[in-house]
């Protein structure tokens, strides 16, 4: 599959989507302007990459729908050169909208057939992770913690005390928390022992789990 013209007018229109449904940040718009999103996807579903939905990538998991990639993104609020930690890597979209935001980014991946295959295919497209690891996000990355910023793309039923504990002071850790719904989470680290909640609206994703094949 190659990425061309038509591509590049369909993801134009799925910005506009996205600017319709309330996203604001302009980082956020062009990166996803920018990464061919069908080249994450199997070929059975080039013609609806750019809709704004999610799909299956195999391993009973799915790659986010555009909206809450474009969401969860905004809530980060990266800096160029952040260090930003990602649990779930899946197809790898969301890592690669974290590359194209300017982050240094470490991400963990459970599925060992997905974490195989996203490690393989996702510098053929041109993007660049710090480190990809396969491993339980629940522990988050010790070895290169603290972070400025912690986003999990799957449903948590608790917020891992692991995760709150690698982020810096100011860092903020975006987090769906819930058993079948969840709700999107932004915890903002005050100092060492406090965090300060927002919540917002209801999400459905994957489960985030622990310890199990
Ligand atoms: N960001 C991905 C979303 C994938 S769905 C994308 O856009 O494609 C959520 C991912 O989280 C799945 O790949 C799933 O295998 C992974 N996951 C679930 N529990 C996990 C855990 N404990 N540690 C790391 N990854 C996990």
């Amino acid at each position: 599959m190659k990425d061309t013209n038509k591509h590049q007018g369909l993801r134009n229109q799925l910005v506009k989507v996205l600017e319709e449904k309330g996203i604001t940040d302009k980082n956020v718009l062009v990166a996803i302007g920018k990464i061919p999103r069908h080249l994450f996807l199997a070929e059975i579903f080039e013609n609806f990459a750019y809709q704004d939905t999610a799909f299956p990538i195999g391993s009973d998991q799915t790659i986010s729908q555009p909206y809450t990639v474009a969401y969860q993104s905004q809530l980060l609020e990266i800096k160029k050169g952040d260090k930003v930690l990602e649990i779930g890597t899946g197809s790898g979209y969301q890592t690669a909208v974290l590359c194209l935001l300017g982050a240094v980014v470490y991400t963990v991946e459970r599925q060992n057939k997905l974490f195989k295959n996203t490690l393989r295919e996702l510098p053929k497209l041109g993007f660049h992770p710090k480190k990809m690891v396969f491993g339980d996000g629940y522990k988050g990355l010790p070895e290169a913690a603290p972070f400025d910023s912690i986003i999990v793309t799957a449903g948590a039923p608790v917020i891992p005390q692991a995760l709150m504990a690698q982020l810096k002071i100011g860092g903020r850790l975006v987090i769906p928390v819930g058993e079948k719904e969840q709700i999107m989470t932004l915890l903002i680290r005050k100092n060492e022992t406090q965090f300060e909640k927002h919540e917002f609206g209801d999400c459905k994703f994957v489960p985030l789990l622990e310890n199990k094949n």
